[in-house]
């Protein structure tokens, strides 16, 4: 049979030791890997928030938690808390995991909703318990609430992406997978199939193959500058185009979730690890330059600083394919969306899942192709109307990026949600959106408000029976939430890092 006996990986940051990894784990018996990096151009370096679904990720790798942990100087993160987004002054959670209980087919937002109607001081994240943990410094593993309805908690990680890359990169490498120092100075095309051959690096070897990933960053050395590929700018949507990051001591608590906060220009980002605080300002490079841009980000961070700022540029998009003839796109190569949501890393992860299940034989059956660059859109475009609706939906009096962003005309999906939402408290995500209903009602709610109205099946219970039941969900939470050890508790006991 034709199969892929060779596949090359172009890049040695994370996304590239993800796919090493993994492809030594899942076909590495039958394939041979070989990753080429190159010393001399170094990874993006930053890239430390993540999403719940990793988890999956390093249990499909064997990897368990608390060495995974320990290795990346990890923390917990059980959501992001958005500050200034929706008004200055405001604040709110995207929280992981389900708030409150839906009864039979209504889901339990719609019960919040109808009890503002009475007692508007009602908070939708009263019925979180990864926001009441998260408020408290808190985390403990819990799948579920005992004696409860209620799930437990859903977190994510806060991690060095560097030491990830070099933990996988050991894994990747006793699991037999080649890799090669060196920098890819050419690239040889098929004459007859454009596909790609081989590729030659600078001190003149030649590594052939049938399959190539290309995960060397930004500049796309093979997708772009060798196949050409396109790339589909939505800087129109996501103005910002620049980010500056910083690294600063830590805090004497840890919090287990990621802040984003919004400025004039743009917003900053604080992840604690366990050893520093990763921080960073993405803005908009029109309306603020360079210098102003670090000093407003040092001039917001209370630690003292660990390292010199510095500025990345980055244009908001996608490859216009993602798999291009044999060659697959991963990481900052495919595309790039602001990490307002942590959601790079995840790409990484669900770009490779979706190879898998896709993997070719060597000929390339082009419908596998447009099937895999089918999926791949679906999903880009997902994350970034859900990144859209957090600039668009502001009712923010400093500055320019924002009037633009509430009055820019946003893809039609995005307005036909928030109308559904506003008018009639309804939401409706398709199953293979990343981003569920949950995800979607709380930045509708925390930038937006409360809906004007709500499912009609809430008015099937009394006012007394909503109340109970209110009361009831809202102290299962507390009382769970103190159960929680301190996060810095925890994290000594199970992870440690040196
Ligand atoms: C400001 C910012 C903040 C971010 N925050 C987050 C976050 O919180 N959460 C998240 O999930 N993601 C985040 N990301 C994205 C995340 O950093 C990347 O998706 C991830 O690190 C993967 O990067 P990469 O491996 O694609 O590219 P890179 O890290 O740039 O690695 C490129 C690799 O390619 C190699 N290479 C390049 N050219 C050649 C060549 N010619 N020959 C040989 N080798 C070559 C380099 O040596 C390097 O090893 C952020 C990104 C930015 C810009």
């Amino acid at each position: 049979v034709n199969s892929i006996k060779n596949v090359v990986i172009v890049g040695g940051g994370s996304a590239g030791w993800m796919a090493a990894a993994m492809l030594a784990r899942v076909v590495g018996r039958s394939i041979n890997i070989c990753l080429i990096e190159s010393d001399d151009i170094p990874t993006i370096g930053v890239g430390e928030a993540t999403i719940p679904p990793i988890q999956i990720f390093n249990q499909a790798l064997g990897i368990r938690e608390s060495d995974f942990l320990k290795a990346t100087q990890g923390t917990f993160k059980l959501g992001i808390q958005f500050e200034n987004w929706g008004q200055e002054g405001q604040h709110y959670m995207h929280a992981f995991g389900d708030i409150g209980k839906d009864l039979g087919l209504t889901p339990f937002h719609h019960y919040v909703v109808r009890a503002t109607r009475n007692s508007p001081d009602i908070d939708y994240w009263d019925f979180s318990l990864n926001y009441q943990a998260a408020l408290k410094h808190r985390f403990s593993p819990l799948t579920n609430i005992p004696d409860s309805p209620l799930c437990g908690i859903r977190h994510a990680y806060h991690f060095d992406a560097g030491l990830y890359a070099q933990l996988l990169r050991k894994i990747s490498v006793q699991s037999g997978v080649e890799r090669k120092e060196g920098k890819v100075v050419d690239v040889a095309l098929d004459s007859r199939s454009g596909h790609i051959t081989s590729v030659r690096l600078a001190d003149g070897q030649v590594v052939e193959g049938d399959l190539f990933i290309d995960c060397s960053g930004f500049r796309g050395r093979l997708i772009e500058q060798a196949l050409q590929t396109g790339y589909e700018d939505w800087s129109h949507w996501l103005p910002c185009d620049r980010a500056v990051a910083v690294q600063s001591e830590s805090e004497s608590v840890l919090r287990p979730y990621t802040r984003s906060i919004a400025h004039a220009e743009g917003w900053q980002w604080q992840i604690p690890l366990q050893h520093r605080i990763g921080n960073g300002f993405v803005y908009a490079g029109r309306y603020l330059d360079e210098a102003s841009a670090v000093e407003k980000l040092c001039n917001n961070i209370d630690g003292r600083l660990l390292n010199e700022p510095r500025t990345i540029k980055f244009v908001t998009g996608r490859r216009k394919k993602q798999w291009n003839r044999n060659c697959i796109a991963l990481g900052l190569a495919s595309g790039f969306l602001e990490p307002l949501e942590s959601t790079s890393l995840h790409l990484v992860q669900s770009a490779i899942t979706r190879l898998l299940k896709l993997f070719p034989r060597a000929d390339i059956e082009p419908s596998v192709v447009d099937e895999y660059n089918r999926q791949s859109l679906i999903e880009f475009e997902g994350l970034r109307d859900f990144i859209i609706l957090h600039y668009h939906l502001n009712s923010r009096k400093e500055g320019v990026l924002w009037s633009h962003c509430r009055t820019m005309d946003v893809p039609d999906r995005i307005t036909q949600k928030i109308d559904l939402f506003r008018r009639t408290g309804r939401i409706h995500c398709a199953s293979d959106e990343l981003f569920s209903n949950i995800a979607w009602q709380q930045v509708l709610i925390g930038q937006g408000g409360m809906p004007n109205d709500y499912d009609p099946m809430a008015d099937h219970i009394s006012d007394t029976q909503l109340s109970d039941y209110l009361n009831s969900m809202r102290t299962i939470v507390a009382v769970a939430t103190k159960d929680l050890s301190a996060h810095r508790d925890y994290i000594k006991r199970f992870c440690g890092a040196a």
